[in-house]
């Protein structure tokens, strides 16, 4: 047996288990292994019969004297036995395991872990975990299931903690020896080895063991990212110098003079931290983060501008098809006093000979398209677009310089782990004039006056988004169709006056575009979506953003959502419909009331959800740790600088094999490509 052995066909796990198994994500004997416990119970207190009070949670050891079945007259079953430890009898309780008066029978020992209540007047232990023991003699350590900090893990349907327990106890010691630490000593600092760590985390002597093993795992959750952006960091660095690009501020005032605005002074400071990476030696590696709305593209314009005056062509990569019609729209307008000629490059559309600037999709980083006259490639909402992907231009014989761009908030702690490897600017500031978008979490009672509401604002000329439920995490057919039964009942039921249109992921991209234009050009009012219009769409004559649903989606996501409102000057709207009106849910949803500050909402996502939240819905479960914290700055901080202390001894890891290729496994398994 060894760490990639599959479950399926080990000792006692046929087909069935091994199904359940893979509901939980456990595939081989690995992933088993790193099963960790959400909690312990603490069962440690060995104590007797005699000894024990009322409400006490206690492990005793004796014997079965009598066991039997009870039913009730509303069909439960209730096994009750008596147990004597020597220093007196006591009754235990079991509810709805009938089949237990066949695991125990009469003359057992047994050891028993579990709460002392009273039950019918007497004192009565509640249905205590339990094990047989051998001997009779009670040693702490021996007992897996009582007697002990027992581990509790996520469990599923048929397949219990105490199963989980005594699988991971019998496979662990099988495969100890074959656990490698890939920590080099040098950055180990007095931590556990790995083994430790694992033997550790699953059956702890006492608190302190749990808390060294989970520093142990946590570090190496967070260290293999920061390894993998680190090293990318370094490459980038020391790739074939660039020639220094020419840039006059004359230049960069030809292209503001043809804007309808002046930039804000944010937006001015990163155009100026950009246009210092360029006259460098050095490829850009630079990621711009701004709010939905603080003009990120006229930034990237202007950048393209200059590149452009360098002699050089840029590509811009959007992550979907709609975005990349709009993009190449609103590029074409603002390059168009230049001269400057902008293609398309999508799945259905290639329109891009005799041009300066590719607008498109994935496969505009083919090989063709990235010729050496390519001086920038600007990729919108980064967070698509990993460190593995980046990789495509950094091993090119002449690197572009590369400019990511995204709206989502990015806490300081997850910039300094996942995108270590970039340098990052920060748009703080919307344009003038902006009005705050009034947010309302709206009760199922209100929902008839919201509908009344949104049909006024309508009448007034405004027009409306209305986001259906997220289904699942991706899009799929049960959300396209859940969509089009929730669009068929508005146009029918609710708003049969107005016209609506219904945009999904599912349509084909020409009809998608017939849809927005159609909403751009105001000849819809309202636009019923999927989360697809999440990123980017700029329609500023809506004003009403209606999201079912809303407690299923993060807080920072549904800041996105609503800032695809509010971008002209007419008071806009956020509505939030609830799916369920649990209050935990709503308090969550409260918090979009009272801020629109997306960096804090973000902050608060990665409390109270996890990091899945941060990157929406195709990215989570990626960088989902089991320990590590994406909000522990001191853990972010100590792996940062062990990762870069091993990195600068030692570039390409090559004395520390088993870090090697541990960090291989880490990046072809986590970051796709
Ligand atoms: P983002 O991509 O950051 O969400 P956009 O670049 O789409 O934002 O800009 C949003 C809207 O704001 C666009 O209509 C754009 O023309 C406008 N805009 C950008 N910068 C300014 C500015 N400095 N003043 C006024 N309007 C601006
Ligand atoms: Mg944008």
């Amino acid at each position: 047996m060894n760490l990639n052995t599959p479950l399926k066909g080990l000792m006692g796990i046929g087909p069935s288990i091994a199904y359940r198994l893979s509901l939980l994500e456990l595939n081989k004997v690995e992933d088993l292994i790193y099963h960790f416990p959400f909690r312990y119970d603490d069962f440690s207190n060995v104590s007797s019969v005699a000894e024990a009070k009322e409400g006490e949670v206690v492990t005793l050891a004796g014997e079965i004297w009598s066991i039997k079945n009870i039913y009730t007259r509303s069909r439960k079953v209730i096994t009750q036995a008596i147990f004597n430890d020597g220093s007196g009898p006591i009754e235990v309780t079991w509810f709805n395991q009938s089949w237990l008066i066949k695991q125990i029978q009469v003359g057992d020992r047994l050891q028993v872990s579990g709460k002392i209540k009273r039950y019918k007047n007497k004192p009565s232990i509640m249905a205590p975990t339990w094990e047989k023991i051998g001997g009779g003699v009670l040693v702490l350590g021996e007992q897996l299931h009582t007697g002990r900090l027992v581990p509790v893990y996520p469990e599923t349907e048929g397949l219990t903690s105490k199963w989980l327990r005594a699988k991971i106890a019998a496979i662990l010691p099988q495969v100890s020896s074959e656990i490698l630490d890939p920590i080099p000593e040098t950055i180990k600092d007095g931590m556990l080895s790995l083994s430790q760590a694992l033997s550790q985390v699953h059956f702890p002597q006492n608190y302190d063991q749990i808390n060294q093993a989970r520093d142990r795992l946590g570090f190496d959750e967070l260290f293999f990212v920061q390894l993998a952006t680190q090293k990318a960091r370094l490459e980038w660095k020391q790739k074939p110098l660039v020639d220094p690009l020419k840039i006059s501020p004359q230049d960069l005032k030809r292209f503001t003079d043809k804007l309808p605005f002046v930039l804000t002074k944010s937006q001015q400071k990163v155009v100026t931290e950009i246009v210092t990476d360029l006259k460098g030696s050095q490829p850009m590696n630079r990621l711009i983060q701004g709010e939905v709305g603080s003009g990120k593209t006229v930034v990237a314009a202007a950048i393209i501008y200059l590149v452009y005056k360098n002699g050089f062509n840029s590509l811009f990569m959007a992550p979907t098809e709609i975005l990349a019609f709009q993009h190449h729209s609103t590029l074409t307008r603002l390059m168009e006093p230049f001269g400057i000629k902008v293609g398309i490059y999508t799945g259905s559309r290639k329109k891009m000979e005799d041009t300066q600037v590719i607008v498109g999709t994935h496969a505009l980083l083919s090989d063709k398209l990235l010729s050496n006259q390519v001086g920038l490639v600007v990729v919108d909402e980064q967070q698509r677009f990993g460190v593995e992907q980046r990789s495509v231009l950094r091993n090119r014989a002449k690197i572009p310089h590369f400019l990511t761009m995204t709206a989502t908030p990015i806490p300081r702690t997850v910039a300094l782990t996942l995108y270590g490897d970039l340098d990052m600017s920060v748009i703080d500031e919307l344009p003038i004039g902006r009005q705050k978008i009034k947010t309302y979490v709206v009760p199922g009672k209100k929902r008839q006056d919201a509908y009344g509401f949104i049909a006024k604002e309508i009448k007034q000329g405004g027009q409306a988004y209305i986001i259906t439920p997220l289904i699942e995490q991706s899009e799929t057919l049960q959300s396209v169709k859940a969509a089009t039964v929730e669009f068929e009942r508005l146009k029918t039921e609710v708003f049969p006056d107005l016209r609506l249109g219904l945009l999904h992921g599912r349509l084909k991209s020409k009809e998608k575009e017939e849809v927005l234009n159609a909403f751009k050009d105001h000849k819809l009012d309202i636009l019923v979506s999927t989360s697809v219009v999440e990123v980017g769409v700029d329609v500023t004559n809506a004003t009403i953003m209606v999201i079912e649903s809303a407690e299923r989606f993060g807080l920072a996501q549904l800041h996105q959502l609503r800032g695809r409102v509010g971008r002209g000057t007419k008071q806009s709207y956020a509505l939030l419909f609830l799916g369920s009106e649990e209050p935990s849910l709503i308090s969550r949803l409260k918090n979009l009331e009272k801020t629109d500050n997306g960096l804090e909402l973000a902050e608060l996502d990665l409390k109270i959800r996890g990091s899945g939240q941060i990157f929406g819905t195709a990215q989570s479960g990626r960088f989902e740790f089991k320990i590590a914290s994406l909000s522990d700055l001191p853990l972010i901080e100590k792996t940062r600088s062990a990762a870069r202390k091993i990195l600068l001894e030692d570039p390409q890891l090559d004395k520390y094999p088993p870090l090697k290729a541990k960090l291989a496994q880490f990046t072809s398994g986590v970051m796709p490509d």
